[in-house]
């Protein structure tokens, strides 16, 4: 129903850790199980670091808390009936921005996208699941007198440039973030009006097809750029004549690992330099808007000047922060999950 209640425990702003698998080839001697991470209930994750042999008193045992906490056994079916009805209140006229925040190989892609967009996959992700669903309730919606127009377009920002992931041809000015009027925009970016899930699916691929293509050209890309896919809904009632506009963004983050800065080449300097940059003032505006300051920082990176207006005020914000199980990643792992917990 259009106008379902939508239960607000925990203010606009959200944080869902995941631990994905073991991989197979992962699984070697004797690390074929996930002994140093727990999970004491739904909402809380225990990471035990332990030093080496010769000080193995030197345990340290750290607890984190989010709105909820999915195991490596949680499946992708499993984690959209948890965030379903945030998707549904993009139609409700609320906008609506999901990111993946994690390391390289943590399960950010797989999360978002999973490994394909078929219905019938169980391991399609979150932006496929999320356009059936939007599909299916416009679809309903008609007999109310409901239309809608749907918008999507989706772009990737690497270092500071935008690059679009939809267009043709490479002609003609690059994409560029305009914040005029209250409101922002990126001009020169395509646009493409979309009827149903399968041409969604369809642009989806084009998308990773394309950065697919740009990392082979430059190694390490996809773990440099931020991905952007976003869903503009345009809603009107023909009997009520109530609109309901909104949009939907979804997106995977650069990883999170430290980047590093020495024995690299110039513009990997500056990649790095980017991608620091834009993290820590997500998490800044995140905490910004927790605390409700008055004054919000956004202008130092690409990444929060375009979403801005995505997160906070009447929109609703899902962080889902994304862990490797892998006893060498701990470190990394204790870095997001307090990332994580700043901007919770
Ligand atoms: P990232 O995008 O954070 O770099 P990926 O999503 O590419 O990480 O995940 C790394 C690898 O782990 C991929 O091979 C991916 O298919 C696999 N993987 C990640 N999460 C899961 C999961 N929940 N279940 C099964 N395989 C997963
Ligand atoms: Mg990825």
């Amino acid at each position: 129903n259009l106008h379902n209640k939508i239960q607000e425990l925990n203010g606009n702003i959200r944080v869902f850790c995941r631990v994905r698998p073991l991989l197979n080839h992962e699984k070697q001697g004797n690390n074929c199980t996930i002994d140093h991470i727990n999970f004491p209930d739904q909402k809380t994750i225990e990471v035990v670091k332990t030093g080496h042999a010769s000080e193995s008193k030197n345990k340290l045992q750290k607890t984190f808390n989010f709105d909820k906490v999915f195991s490596n056994k949680a499946t992708q079916d499993h984690v959209f009936t948890e965030i379903s009805q945030l998707v549904q209140s993009a139609l409700d006229g609320y906008n609506v921005c999901i990111f993946a925040y994690g390391q390289t190989g943590s399960g950010k892609t797989y999360t978002m996208e999973g490994t394909s967009v078929n219905d019938d996959d169980e391991n399609r992700g979150m932006i496929p699941r999320a356009v059936l669903q939007i599909f299916n309730t416009i679809r309903k919606l008609k007999s109310e007198g409901w239309k809608y127009n749907v918008d999507a377009s989706c772009l990737e920002i690497y270092g500071n440039v935008i690059n679009d992931l939809l267009c043709e041809y490479k002609v003609g000015p690059k994409p560029e973030i305009k914040d005029i009027n209250n409101e922002v925009y990126v001009s020169n970016l395509t646009i493409i009006p979309v009827t149903e899930e399968t041409e969604v699916y369809q642009l989806l691929q084009k998308a990773s097809n394309k950065r697919k293509v740009a990392e082979t050209k430059s190694n390490l890309r996809s773990s440099r750029s931020h991905s952007v896919f976003t869903l503009k809904l345009t809603g009107e009632n023909s009997i009520t004549k109530d609109t309901a506009t909104s949009t939907l963004n979804l997106v995977d983050l650069a990883g999170s690992e430290r980047q590093k800065k020495s024995g690299t080449e110039g513009q990997q300097i500056q990649e790095a330099i980017a991608i620091n940059l834009s993290l820590s003032t997500l998490g800044k505006f995140i905490r910004a808007i927790k605390d409700n300051d008055k004054v919000l920082p956004y202008r130092e990176s690409k990444l929060t000047l375009l979403l801005h207006r995505a997160i906070g005020g009447n929109s609703k914000t899902l962080m889902f922060v994304n862990v490797s199980p892998q006893i060498d990643c701990v470190d990394e792992t204790i870095n997001s999950l307090k990332f994580a917990t700043e901007a919770n």
